[in-house]
């Protein structure tokens, strides 16, 4: 059997456990597949989920009991393997305050789960927690992400694999790197300002982010060269110019500049495969824009016909050697 290519470590004092490269991983590779230790059904929209303070309030609903979705998903996992496992999520600051039960596992699924909205079930939001995958740590500048969770059909097909995710490396990691995903899937979320990432971080995971980008001596170049991305992508969604080649051309560059600075920065997902479409879609409108340039050679034969502007000499000449 392979070698896995991560390892289990402790990360630092902010972060405590995280996962690491194990061997040098190459960009796209698939670093890991999970099956989930819990499934919770929220009982909550996903709409309503992502609105102001509403993950917030299930939390605290859960720890003083008013609701119990964990406490009963807890109890219908049969593996007792996958119980201690989830258990073993907790950072130990929980358990040592002698902290009831349902306190330790919200804050376990607080800070380990992953959300996702299931179609078949009125869009409901689930919470999903996983051995190895909930190591995962957060940065705003990730090196791997998540693909979607299995649901609907296949997953009704093997229950077994309900939940199951894969992670797959958006740039090239070397041997002992954190391997890192961006938390939130929200693609409007990415390439924000320091100012909106982290109240966002806080309210749905609980935490302050101390990524590479979130560090005070680097918050303001990063929101800066974040600000001129969104603004190139502004731009390339645009309402087509009309007839315009240089327009096509500076957008087309404008693509290739953002399309550069989500991959440097590890972001693979449906806004880097939105801006590859729109690229290619200005290629070809600039293509069809050059096909109509012998307009041009109309204008001119209708200049020669009148013959009286001070280029008269050129369209005589062109009109000489033709
Ligand atoms: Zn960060």
């Amino acid at each position: 059997m392979a070698q896995p290519l991560y390892l289990i470590a402790n990360v630092g004092v902010v972060a405590g456990t995280g996962m690491v490269a194990a061997r040098a991983i190459i960009k796209d590779t698939v670093i890991l597949e999970d099956d989930p230790l819990v499934v919770i059904d929220t009982n909550i929209t996903h709409v309503q989920w992502n609105q102001g303070q509403r993950s917030a309030t299930f939390y605290a609903d859960e720890r003083n009991n008013t609701t119990r979705r964990i406490h009963s998903a807890l109890r219908s996992v049969r593996w007792r393997d996958n119980r201690v496992a989830f258990r073993a999520l907790s950072s130990g600051r929980v358990a040592l305050n002698n902290a009831p039960a349902r306190v330790t596992d919200a804050n376990i699924v607080e800070s380990n789960a992953f959300g996702f909205e299931d179609p078949s079930q009125n869009d409901r939001h689930w919470l999903v927690v996983y051995r190895n995958i909930s190591r995962l740590n957060h940065s705003c500048v990730p090196n791997a992400r998540v693909t979607d969770i299995l649901t609907g059909t296949n997953a009704n097909r093997n229950p077994n694999h309900t939940g199951r995710m894969k992670i797959i490396a958006t740039k090239d990691i070397a041997l002992g790197e954190e391997i890192t995903i961006e938390y939130s899937k929200d693609p409007g979320f990415w390439l924000h300002s320091f100012n909106i990432r982290s109240p966002a971080l806080q309210t749905h995971w609980n935490f302050v982010c101390n990524c590479i980008a979130c560090t005070v001596g680097n918050r303001a170049f990063t929101d800066s060269a974040w600000a001129f991305a969104r603004a190139l992508e502004t731009e390339i969604f645009l309402p087509d110019p009309v007839n315009q080649p240089f327009v096509f051309a500076q957008r087309i560059y404008s693509a290739e500049q953002f399309i550069s600075t989500l991959e440097f920065y590890g972001f693979s997902d449906e806004r880097l495969s939105r801006a590859l479409i729109q690229c290619l879609c200005l290629v070809f409108l600039k293509l069809l824009t050059v096909k109509q340039v012998p307009s041009t050679g109309r204008s001119l034969q209708a200049g020669r016909r009148d013959g009286k502007d001070a280029q008269g000499g050129y369209r005589w000449a062109y009109h000489r050697r033709t």
